[in-house]
């Protein structure tokens, strides 16, 4: 192979790919050549003086590259020196100057590439200086923050090179990419070059400022651990020289915390393990947090803390006299309980544990809103002198709610038991759970189950909570359940609840609460003077039936806490310090309540047709309710409005067959109903209202609306209807009927089967209303319309 090296720049040498790098002219650089054509390439050299063509590949990943792969402008290389290994070739190489191949003589063995040698411009001005003088500045200030630069390459750029030089061995140093190295080789003019590296420069330069902030702050941090944690252990030498104890004080308290707390052996040795680990912990360690707060609340239930256990009898009857009116039945029941209990544990004492299962063994409040429940709840607790405290279970849906997170959990809780009984602070509280008919099941598990393994008194001594992993005894907690209907209560625990129903208060008995507690309550809530405030009865009963209509007597309160509130006020701005009676009569309500929320509904009504008075019994109590009938000319359909549920539309269905099968008994013609377009409604359709008992009302709506024939006002009624008209029996009938007299109604129909449930209605209520027992829807449309139908002749008359 002859070498053209002439005079006019002509070339014909050996061409040597290179994947990924440039031999910059002016530069020298170790390479390493393993592909074949490569070697071969090398090797050929040694014939050409030493000078190859080197190339880089437009693409890294291509082994075989044909010509086509290669850029054309490329440098003229020399090399040096070289070392064969293992098929390998390592060579010290010196690019000579900028080439352009311009055509390529053969392929094989290797490249012999055509090409001539390329000049940049000289450009000597006063901004190429500049331009060298801030360059190698910057290469200064980058070695300074860390870049490595070859030692001969720094050296020969200090030296004053030419700005040719200087800008081919700058891009030699830089951090580039392969693209952009070839673009500073092809750059024609050096200042180009030269302000193209210096923006690269100064990139780099901020990347290098940042990595070294970085690390000067990871050091210095690393250096505050270190130095930490020397002293802290030099702190600990020292006080174990001076014979003091070698814990910190942290642990030294929760130690003595866990002596003092009173636990049962397997959770003391629990809490002793849970403590060394702690000891040993690094500060550091994030669970250290974790097991403080566990150790935290294990020393703060009160494994060993109860109030004494001393009932008496007629000390409680004392109390429940004290604290509530009324409420005789419930009270008995509630003594009866407690006797029991108390021979129960005296029994316990003497070791002679009572036979048999206990079962019902949890006392259950079912009742509306407002009647007594909790405030019954903390009578019992300030009889038994014991704590009170009151969890409501009211949508919980996740069994760890009750029964606590495992503490692997992240922001893990003990559940609602362990939590009440850690506020009470005694491990034999009365423990209220409010609202149990509340309580979902969903994929989370159930908590009914949770619920029934913390208030059985066969299982609860063991209770386990997730979170404590210790079993805390539950045997001594006095645990009452409260809800407003029994239904939604699994049929597994409901087998557990004794049962106590608190029905609502009839008028009378309202107005005795009011007086005799809830007035002299509100008074010392407001700090009004014995004396300085009279109602009188009329505004009592008026607050009763003007102002609220419920079961309980919670907006009772409510009114009369508003009353004291505007007469507290009058009081304090009373400037001339008088004294003076403020009295309270039936007309000067509206002046501290606004108008009337009630009116009284029955009083505004007529004997009218196509309307019925139902008795409901919803969540609050007793209701009534209004059922009203329109005919309208139509293809024969039945609609209904006013929220009802399936089973009360269902009863509406049944009560319109049972009128369409006696179309004769009501004087109707035989297709009477496909004419028509039948409409019910029942009123105040915000509250669902449900359930079977509103047939005999839906009925004689029905029968009143087609035969015209008015209803009586004062006539209420409830009863399940068969298609056949017979009546059939249905619940709540002391909440019903309180809710009737509340309304002011003067009869009611009752299902003869439900003529058992009277016994427990207040004689009050019982000597204002009079009772009709019904077997047979005949019988009471015979009661509630106005006058008797003319049997099969009404309608065809008119
Ligand atoms: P519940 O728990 O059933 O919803 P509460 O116990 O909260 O009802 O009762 C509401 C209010 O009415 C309380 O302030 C309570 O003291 C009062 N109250 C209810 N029933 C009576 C009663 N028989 N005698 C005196 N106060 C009563």
């Amino acid at each position: 192979m002859t070498e053209l090296y002439s005079s006019q720049n002509e070339l014909l040498l050996p061409v040597v790919p290179i994947r990924d790098g440039i031999v910059f002219p002016a530069t020298e650089m170790i390479l390493t050549f393993g592909r074949a054509r490569s070697v071969s390439a090398i090797e050929a050299a040694q014939t050409t003086g030493k000078k190859v063509i080197f190339l880089m590949q437009k693409n890294i990943n291509v082994n075989d590259p044909v010509p086509s792969d290669l850029n054309t402008i490329g440098t003229l290389g020399e090399i040096i020196q070289m070392l064969k290994n293992e098929g390998e070739i390592n060579a010290l190489v010196r690019g000579l100057s900028k080439v352009e191949v311009t055509g390529f003589e053969t392929v094989e063995p290797f490249f012999v590439g055509r090409g001539r040698v390329l000049a940049d411009s000289p450009e000597d001005d006063d901004e190429v200086k500049a331009l060298q003088n801030h360059i190698v500045g910057q290469l200064k200030r980058a070695l300074k923050l860390g870049k490595t630069i070859d030692f001969l390459t720094f050296m020969n750029i200090m030296s004053n090179t030419s700005s040719l030089t200087l800008s081919y061995q700058c891009a030699a140093i830089l951090d580039l990419k392969p693209r952009e190295r070839q673009e500073l080789l092809e750059f024609t003019s050096v200042k180009s070059r030269l302000s193209k590296e210096a923006n690269y420069l100064s990139h780099e330069i901020k990347i290098l400022e940042i990595e070294q902030n970085i690390t000067t702050k990871t050091q210095e941090k690393f250096d505050k651990n270190i130095k930490e944690q020397v002293l802290r252990e030099r702190m600990k030498t020292i006080e174990k020289e001076l014979g003091e104890d070698d814990d910190d004080k942290e642990i030294k308290e929760l130690r003595d915390k866990i002596r003092k707390a009173g636990m049962p052996d397997e959770v003391r040795e629990k809490a002793d393990k849970e403590l060394s680990r702690l000891a040993k912990m690094s500060q550091y360690n994030p669970e250290t947090s974790y097991v403080r707060t566990y150790l935290e609340t294990l020393v703060e239930l009160p494994w060993a803390i109860a109030s004494p256990n001393n009932v008496h009898i007629k000390d409680a009857e004392k109390v429940l006299n004290e604290d509530h009116y009324g409420l005789g039945k419930i009270k008995e029941r509630i003594l009866e309980y407690l006797a029991v209990m108390k021979l129960r544990a005296e029994k316990k004492e003497e070791g002679k544990p009572a036979k048999g299962r206990s079962a019902p063994t949890i006392l259950c409040f079912v009742g509306p809103p407002g009647v007594g429940k909790t405030s019954i709840g903390k009578s019992i607790a300030r009889a038994l002198g014991r704590k009170f405290v009151k969890m409501s279970l009211g949508g919980i849906r996740d069994e760890a709610e009750i029964r606590g997170h495992r503490r692997t959990y992240v922001g893990a809780l003990p559940g609602r038991i362990i939590q009440g009984i850690k506020q009470a602070g005694t491990k034999n509280p009365v423990f209220m759970l409010d609202e149990i008919d509340k309580v979902g099941t969903d994929f989370r598990g159930d908590p009914s189950a949770a619920l029934l393994e913390a208030l059985d008194p066969e299982q609860n001594s063991l209770f386990s909570d997730h979170y404590l992993e210790v079993a805390f005894d539950l045997s001594d907690v006095f645990f009452i359940t409260t809800c407003n209907i029994l239904d939604t209560i699994p049929p597994a625990l409901r087998d557990r609840l004794e049962v106590i129903r608190f029905p609502g208060y009839t008028e009378e008995e309202k107005f005795h609460i009011a007086v005799d507690f809830i007035f002299e309550k509100q008074r010392e809530n407001h700090a009004i003077a014995k004396g300085a405030v009279s109602l009188s009865d009329g505004a009592v009963y008026e607050l009763i039936r003007r102002y609220t209509r419920e079961a309980g007597v919670r907006n009772l309160e409510r009114e009369m806490s508003a009353v004291f509130r505007k007469i507290a006020r009058k009081i304090a701005e009373n400037e001339s310090k008088k004294k003076k009676e403020y009295v309270i009569g039936k007309g000067d309500l509206p002046k501290y309540l606004g108008p009337y929320r009630f009116s009284s509904i029955l009083a505004e009504k007529k004997d009218e047709t196509g309307v019925a008075t139902g008795l409901a019994w919803t969540e609050a109590g007793g209701e009534i309710l209004f059922i009203e009938v329109a005919l309208m000319p139509g293809k024969g359909s039945l609609t209904l409005t006013g929220q009802l549920g399936d089973v009360m539309k269902e009863s509406a269905q049944a009560a319109m067959s049972y009128i369409r099968n006696k179309y004769r008994t009501f004087g109707l013609a035989e297709n009477f109903f496909q004419k028509l377009e039948v409409h019910i409604h029942v009123p105040e359709g915000a509250v669902p209202k449900d359930g079977p008992s509103a047939g005999t009302a839906i009925a004689t709506a029905l029968v009143s609306a087609l035969t015209k024939i008015p209803t009586k006002r004062a006539v209420a009624m409830t009863g399940e209807i068969t298609l056949r008209g017979r009546i059939l029996e249905i619940g709540g009938v002391k909440e019903k009927v309180i809710a009737a007299h509340r309304a002011g109604i003067k009869t009611v129909i009752l299902p003869k089967s439900n003529k058992k449930d009277l016994e427990d209605i207040p004689k009050s209520v019982m000597r204002d209303l009079s009772f009709t027992f019904v077997d047979h829807m005949d019988d009471v449309l015979r009661v509630a319309l106005l006058r008797p139908f003319i049997r099969g002749t009404h309608r065809r008359k008119s």
